[in-house]
């Protein structure tokens, strides 16, 4: 089996497959494409045969470990049961994970299911442990349901369930202690997140907390550690002496950790991105491929192959990055 390698000799084995574009949730701090966005019409997406396709090319032909999917919300999607069926038995045949990024508005019915059908990591985005305030930043009074589906999925066998929570200055930075008093106290783990919009550099400033300032405000209140396995990586992962509860932080704007990317996106449209940050212009168009009969699993593969040679060493500066498009953060 090959595998997909990059010029610097990066070995890419982590799909993130976005679903949907759809999102029954908006924040109110996101940019205001992502806010005002009204979705793709269902033939620009990637039908269900076609992500299971792209997954199973990833997985048998690059030997890739792990598929994760997002959105928009990934639990919007209809044909998600089918979908997650499918891989199940791929799964079967040869080994990965399958990992969720959920908002848990609609989870807490679905926990069942996708257990069943071999989901073994839940990642749920919770930016906030006030209901007003909940309320107040989605403009959904949906918090309980969230934290249902938290509490529940917590205690429902999965391999991990993480915390996803943005910091934003003036919004939730009041909360980092609780959100960590929460990772103490429910033995889980919560991911603290840089804020980075794209848009008007003024708008980042405004709202932005660099993660050592972060960790400074846990430090004040609990002991934590760095878990050596975890350096270096993406989320920096601490213990929290006294609990088996955790703490992550992930550097989105002032941390570099290209040199170890291991990531492929697919965005619902079915474009290829060799970065978060990649721009339209780098992205390869897949859709057209699944499309015509003439181009087979080996000939997509040569595109994937040839396309992952261009992938940049690194990202664009954290000032180039605020000021990418809007428009380039919702196909991510
Ligand atoms: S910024 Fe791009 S290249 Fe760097 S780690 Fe993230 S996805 Fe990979």
């Amino acid at each position: 089996m090959r595998k997909l390698t990059d010029r610097f000799g990066r070995v890419h084995e982590y799909l993130r497959l976005s679903i949907t574009d759809k999102n029954n949730l908006k924040y109110s701090y996101n940019d205001s494409d992502i806010r005002t966005h009204k979705g793709l019409h269902s033939k620009d997406m990637l039908t269900k045969d076609e992500l299971y396709r792209m997954v199973r090319i990833f997985i048998n032909e690059f030997g890739f470990k792990k598929v994760r999917l997002t959105g928009g919300e990934p639990l919007m999607r209809k044909e998600l049961p089918e979908l997650l069926e499918e891989l199940n038995v791929l799964k079967k045949e040869i080994d990965f994970t399958i990992a969720i990024t959920t908002n848990g508005v609609l989870l807490f019915d679905k926990l069942s299911k996708l257990k069943r059908s071999g989901v073994t990591e839940l990642n749920i985005n919770l930016d906030t442990l006030d209901r007003k305030k909940f309320h107040k930043i989605t403009g959904k009074d949906k918090f309980l349901e969230v934290m249902n589906s938290l509490s529940v999925a917590l205690g429902y066998g999965f391999d991990k369930v993480k915390i996803n929570c943005v910091v934003v200055k003036g919004v939730n930075d009041d909360e980092i202690p609780h959100f960590a008093a929460f990772a103490y106290l429910k033995n889980t783990n919560v991911r603290f997140i840089e804020y980075n919009s794209f848009g008007p550099a003024s708008e980042n400033d405004k709202r932005f907390i660099p993660v050592s300032r972060i960790k400074d405000i846990i430090g004040r209140e609990h002991n934590i550690s760095l878990k050596e396995e975890s350096r270096n990586e993406v989320a920096e992962e601490f213990r929290i002496l006294g609990s088996t509860g955790t703490v992550s932080f992930i550097s989105a704007l002032t941390g570099d950790f290209c040199d170890s990317c291991r990531k492929i996106r697919i965005t619902p449209r079915g474009h290829l991105k060799l970065c978060k940050f990649s721009k339209k212009s780098s992205e390869l168009d897949l859709k057209p491929l699944l499309r015509d009969s003439k181009y087979t699993d080996a000939d997509i593969c040569k595109f994937i192959a040839g396309i992952a040679r261009i992938k940049k060493a690194h990202r664009p500066p954290p000032e180039e990055i605020i000021q990418l498009k809007a428009g380039n953060k919702i196909t991510m």
